[in-house]
């Protein structure tokens, strides 16, 4: 292996398709060439060629030929199954049911070692290798962004379960009433308090909006507001209970926003409602891969793979 090798990684996602080269020359790839653009709305196999146009575009930006690739990652919306790449459904992606992304990416970009992967999983392996999460063996990946999402790791282990859900934390329900949630129940901490849920109450495109309006005092705003950090809170004091995490890593760009809307509300409830063993033992810290986390998430993902150490998560 050369002391230097380039990985593609890709983030895609319901809005947009985003591709980068990194060069794997320090604990945290560095990105060298990027792209991005809108992730087509015309069925799967269009969503394919425009990541395979996006990681052309990113190689050329600095003129890396397919041979110098030495892997590719996937980071997709889920539930899927890891080890045929086959996406299961992706609500947010028009036409995404029992599709194998991986197959055909495989061919779209004529590179036979493409890893397909839930995008909570690849950001909680990109933390833990080089993120907020370097050398914990118990902790829980949050995003908290137009979704909710999540991946366990516990006693070392990414857990995956039965079907490889583990860890969708956004379709927990935390009400007994609620909206419909997307993915067909109700009371879902996501439909209560995801980015795009929060602006959909509202009636506004952006949830920034709302949380501006409800800190100028608007009322109903406030509600909003409320009512989603009470679901954070529930999630919060679930997770810390039944699962026992030494971190709770939160990403996401709500989070990332709003740390004291979303990751000091879950620190409080935990301290005030959460087992005071569990309670003690867990921090909540934010994530420290920033909004790079798919795509790095997803270069480190493969490089580990690759370089067999993925016992861990395989
Ligand atoms: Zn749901």
């Amino acid at each position: 292996m050369r002391s230097s090798e380039h990985y593609i990684g890709i983030d895609l996602g319901g809005s947009h398709i985003r591709s980068v080269v990194a060069r794997d020359d320090g604990p945290i790839p560095r990105i060298i060439g990027r792209d991005e653009r809108a992730t087509p709305r015309s069925g799967p196999d269009d969503v394919v060629a425009a990541i395979a146009e996006s990681c052309r575009a990113s190689r050329a930006a600095v003129n890396a030929p397919v041979r110098d690739i030495a892997a590719v990652a996937c980071s997709a919306p889920g539930p899927l199954d890891h080890r045929g790449g086959i996406v299961h459904e992706a609500p947010n992606v028009v036409g995404f049911i029992e599709y194998p992304l991986g197959p055909r990416l495989a061919s779209a970009l004529g590179l036979p070692e493409i890893y397909v992967d839930r995008d909570t999983i690849m950001a909680a392996v990109g933390e833990a290798n080089a993120g907020a999460a370097k050398g914990s063996r118990n902790f829980i990946y949050v995003t908290i962004s137009t979704g909710i999402g999540g991946a366990f790791v516990i006693d070392g282990h990414l857990l995956r379960g039965a079907a490889n859900t583990a860890g969708e934390i956004g379709h927990i329900p935390v009400a007994l009433e609620g909206p419909r949630c997307g993915c067909g129940s109700y009371g879902c901490v996501e439909s209560l308090a995801a980015g795009r849920f929060i602006a959909e109450a509202y009636g506004v495109d952006d949830a920034a909006r709302v949380y501006a309006a409800a800190a100028s005092g608007e009322p109903r705003a406030i509600a909003i507001i409320t009512r989603a950090e009470q679901a954070l809170g529930n999630l919060a004091i679930g997770l810390a209970n039944a699962l026992s995490p030494a971190l709770i890593v939160v990403g996401g760009s709500v989070a990332e926003h709003e740390p004291e809307h979303t990751l000091e509300v879950m620190r409080r409830a935990i301290a005030a409602r959460a087992f005071k063993v569990a309670a003690a033992a867990v921090r909540i810290v934010p994530a420290a891969l920033g909004r790079d986390v798919g795509m790095l998430g997803a270069v480190i993902y493969a490089r580990e793979r690759r370089a067999g150490r993925d016992e861990w998560f395989r």
